[in-house]
């Protein structure tokens, strides 16, 4: 059914393309590609003022998962000034939203996440932990730097699709609490892909790259384990009761003893978020937190069910009962397009790394010292186009739910250099390029990549068709798409919403104030770079 409705659209594109070309067709494209090319490109570089304010603005919001308004009114305003119609509250999420431009087919969507991390507070441009707000979220993931690739890439390609009457649609959204795996699949449900014909995903990184057929991360189950007992004075009469706390407290334990005989493969990771809440209340409620990272459907599957019956071992020793078991999150392992990604490979060799000045490798080697990792400084050559992997070559641990989005429809993820090799990760390290010349030069290559390739799925119907045809007769000829989320589950849209209550009154004295300052450094009053002063302390003032 699918199939056939596709092949219709992609034949749809194909005409519309070729009537927009003229009489000569398809054949004629060749120099005038190049042509529209060069101008999307100069289109791209003639907007990187608005590049830097967009991944500034957003760097000053910090915002966590689920909690993106700030992030989410900002790029819809900016969104609608620039002629898209945005749909908000897209899949019962209020911080999603789905904006298109453009009419007709092919319809060509572009995704990049928008949250962060909490306790990555951090001041940018200044290479050892200096928090704006101590305690607060940071874009200690570069999040912030996403949407600035893609709006600038489709505003570039909007300009030229206008002059050229070029039909098409192009589609943005934002992958909301990416962090907690909580919004993509419950999109697919929602039908937000339901006609696009294509998706480029951006994401930063340090280096421009991609890669096609399975990824060398996981897919996962976040599920929250929720017991319940009995309240009883802790020391007046123990005995009658049932702590919840003990429930949760022995299911890590049953959980740590089951690891040892699970596939190596496989990451799992807890925190407890109730655990009580005061020590002469026997805890009448309590809840620990799980991920559950396996490579395919099937193991993740398998892994959330071994919980599921340790959890249910944990309430029987305990005398609790086991209330709930809610998934929170989810994410598909991701398998991407050969055709997607080598289209947009070619356009990575095309635009290439940029021109690092000396103040940005020496903030990059500053922060590498200061990590303890190796000062290879920013990277100076290209990544290679990386293919699929065999599964003995899959060793990282991370998941991203766009893997759900690429079960769905052909789909490639463009990593952009913006941030610092060789960091830990979901740090406040990784905060620190992040509003930085580096970060905002990385943007725009990101942004000149995914232009082209935008362009490229435009106008070139047969790349569509190409892509398709790998997606329905190599990606998912023996597997099929079915999500985790259960048909009861709702997106988990309360979280994170009193930690970012908390904050959001010191961290609104920092949003960043476009009309006043030119960049966010600035308004700051952090000179690029700064390094940690020569008597060992870390201030904005830095060593002199
Ligand atoms: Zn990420």
């Amino acid at each position: 059914m699918r199939s056939t409705l596709r092949a219709l659209f992609v034949g749809g594109a194909a005409i519309t393309v070729l009537c927009s070309l003229g009489p000569r067709g398809a054949a004629a494209q060749t120099p005038r590609l190049e042509e529209w090319k060069r101008q999307v490109v100069k289109g791209v570089q003639a907007r990187s003022r608005l590049t830097q304010q967009i991944v500034d603005q957003i760097f000053s919001f910090g915002e966590l998962g689920f909690q993106e308004f700030e992030t989410s009114k900002y790029l819809v305003k900016l969104l609608r000034d620039n002629g898209f119609t945005v749909e908000e509250g897209i899949a019962g999420i209020p911080t999603a939203w789905v904006a298109t431009w453009g009419s007709g087919k092919p319809v060509i969507s572009l995704g990049t996440d928008i949250d962060d991390i909490p306790k990555a507070s951090q001041v940018p441009g200044v290479a050892c932990k200096l928090p704006l707000v101590e305690g607060a979220p940071g874009h200690g993931e570069g999040h912030n730097s996403g949407q600035a690739v893609n709006i600038t890439a489709a505003l570039a390609v909007k300009e030229l699709m206008e002059r050229e009457h070029l039909s098409g649609t192009i589609q943005i959204w934002p992958g909301v609490a990416e962090e907690l795996l909580g919004a993509k699949a419950y999109y697919v449900r929602a039908g937000v892909f339901k006609n696009v014909d294509i998706v480029l995903y951006s994401h930063v990184g340090t280096n421009l790259g991609t890669e096609w057929g399975v990824t060398a991360g996981t897919g996962l189950i976040s599920a929250l384990f929720t017991f319940e007992g009995k309240s009883a004075h802790a020391a007046g009469a123990p005995w009658r009761g049932r702590s919840a706390a003990d429930a949760a407290n022995l299911m890590e334990v049953g959980w740590n003893f089951r690891r040892e005989h699970i596939r190596p493969q496989a990451r799992s990771h807890s925190v407890i978020v109730d655990g009580g809440d005061q020590p002469n209340v026997v805890p009448s409620k309590a809840s620990i937190w799980f991920y559950f990272r396996e490579r395919d459907y099937p193991r993740i599957q398998h892994l959330f069910a071994v919980g599921d019956s340790v959890a249910r071992g944990a309430a029987m020793m305990t005398g609790t009962k086991l209330a709930s078991e809610r998934i929170l999150g989810s994410a598909w392992p991701g398998h991407f397009n050969r055709t997607v990604a080598e289209t947009m490979y070619a356009n990575i060799k095309r635009v290439g790394l940029p021109e690092w000045s000396d103040a940005d490798q020496t903030l990059a080697r500053a922060v590498q010292k200061e990590i303890g990792t190796r000062q290879t400084g920013l990277a100076t050559k290209l990544s290679t186009l990386r293919p699929a992997l065999r599964e003995d070559q899959r060793l990282a641990g991370y998941a991203d739910d766009i893997g759900d989005v690429s079960w769905n429809v052909p789909t490639a993820v463009l990593s952009f250099p913006s941030n610092i090799p060789g960091l830990p990760g979901h740090n406040w390290s990784n905060a620190i390029s992040m509003a930085t010349p580096l970060a905002h030069k990385g943007a725009t290559a990101g942004a000149k990549v995914q232009a082209l390739t935008l362009l490229d799925f435009m106008v070139r119907p047969e790349l569509l068709q190409e892509a398709w045809d790998y997606f329905r007769n190599v990606q998912t000829r023996d597997v099929k798409y079915t999500p985790f989320i259960r048909p009861d589950d709702r997106p988990a849209i309360e979280l994170n919403r009193d930690i970012m209550a908390r904050f959001r009154p010191a961290m609104r004295k920092f949003y960043f104030d476009s009309q006043r300052y030119d960049t966010y450094l600035e308004q700051l009053g952090v000179k690029y770079p700064t390094l940690r002063a020569a008597d060992g302390t870390c201030s904005i003032r830095g060593g002199s």
